[in-house]
């Protein structure tokens, strides 16, 4: 079988895919909260997505996120969960969400086909919650996050935006799940897009907030979980059932082993997260493309994918934020 290989060597095999630029959160750090909407129009539709992913797969692509925007503010997204799911070289099709959702769509989910689902939590404090997030939906999300416990979405992994002065206060509460309730909980380095809120709010690095945490829980020892294969560094606590995971695009670069494209809701693969550079796919998908061209477009922009991302040389993404990429 051909396969997807970048200019410095890298396999592809993992694609993470938007199916909506729409969120019911508005999160300080990932959206400007003004910035337009896609047109229903331009978003591409589940059987299109489904065709995309049957080109990947004939090339080797093995893994499908989905994200977003928060994916479960699409229409019935187990439909494209059971669609991927059944995709011949797809073996997991796992779920990024901001959990407030997930009470109502964990069991119909894991029925579809989903394998295990990452949520973002950024905050046990009900009004931190509603300033980072714009919402008071907190408790929604720790029942989401219960919900895909017991529908076995497994590892259920928390995600925490470490944001300076506003919720680091928060990092040794965070970890200290992993102790007392089995959660396998990442932390994950602010990266600063262009016109959001949290642009100049300053970094916590992940080396300080693996410091705060050893300071207050003890030594943390690496751990090498199941499913794992991307950017983040595991590690348990002393006692801890759960881990806890860092995650440092700015402080450590991990482009090196990136095995990763993406696919914004609007058709366009995009090579790399933290750089503009993108290749449209819905135009020849539009125009009829076969799954030989689509699969030449995926090589194309593997070819566009570059050594390494330059966020910390003061160099950020511009065209595009968070939600409009699919983190
Ligand atoms: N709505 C879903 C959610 O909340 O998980 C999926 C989309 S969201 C863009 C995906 C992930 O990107 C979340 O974990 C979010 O915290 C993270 N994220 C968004 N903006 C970020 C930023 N500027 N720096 C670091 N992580 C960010």
């Amino acid at each position: 079988m051909s396969s997807i290989i970048d200019s410095f060597h890298r396999r592809i095999n993992y694609a993470r895919i938007s199916v909506t630029d729409r969120c019911n959160l508005h999160c300080i750090y990932c959206a400007d909260r003004a910035a337009p909407h896609l047109l229903h129009e331009d978003i591409l539709r589940y059987e299109e997505i489904h065709r995309v992913v049957q080109a990947a797969a004939g090339l080797g692509v093995q893994k499908i996120r989905l994200t977003g925007g928060e994916p479960l503010a699409r229409l019935d997204l187990s439909r494209l969960v059971e669609l991927l799911s059944q995709v011949e070289g797809i073996d997991e099709v796992s779920l990024t969400t901001n959990g407030t959702m997930l009470d109502r769509y964990a069991d119909e989910l894991k029925a579809a086909g989903l394998k295990r689902v990452n949520i973002s939590l950024d905050s046990f404090k009900a009004d931190k919650f509603k300033y980072i997030t714009g919402s008071d939906r907190l408790e929604d999300v720790l029942s989401g996050i219960e919900a895909a416990k017991k529908a076995e979405l497994h590892p259920v992994k928390i995600n925490m935006v470490v944001l300076k002065g506003i919720n680091d206060d928060e990092v040794v509460d965070f970890a200290r799940r992993s102790i007392s309730d089995g959660w396998h909980v990442r932390f994950i380095e602010h990266m600063p897009f262009a016109n959001t809120e949290a642009e100049h709010n300053g970094l916590v690095s992940i080396g300080e907030v693996m410091a705060m945490i050893q300071a207050s829980l003890g030594e943390l020892k690496p751990s090498f979980p199941k499913a794992g294969n991307g950017p983040a560094r595991y590690y348990q606590l002393p006692a801890a059932e759960g881990t806890v995971g860092f995650i440092g695009p700015v402080t450590e670069c991990f482009c090196a082993n990136c095995n990763r494209f993406r696919l914004t809701a609007d058709g366009q693969l995009r090579p790399c997260l933290l750089e503009d550079d993108e290749v449209d796919i819905k135009g020849p998908l539009r125009d009829g493309a076969s799954i030989e061209e689509l699969g030449r477009l995926m090589q194309k922009a593997a070819a566009l994918k570059r050594a390494q991302h330059r966020l910390g040389e003061e160099h950020a993404p511009v065209k595009r934020q968070m939600r409009q990429i699919g983190g």
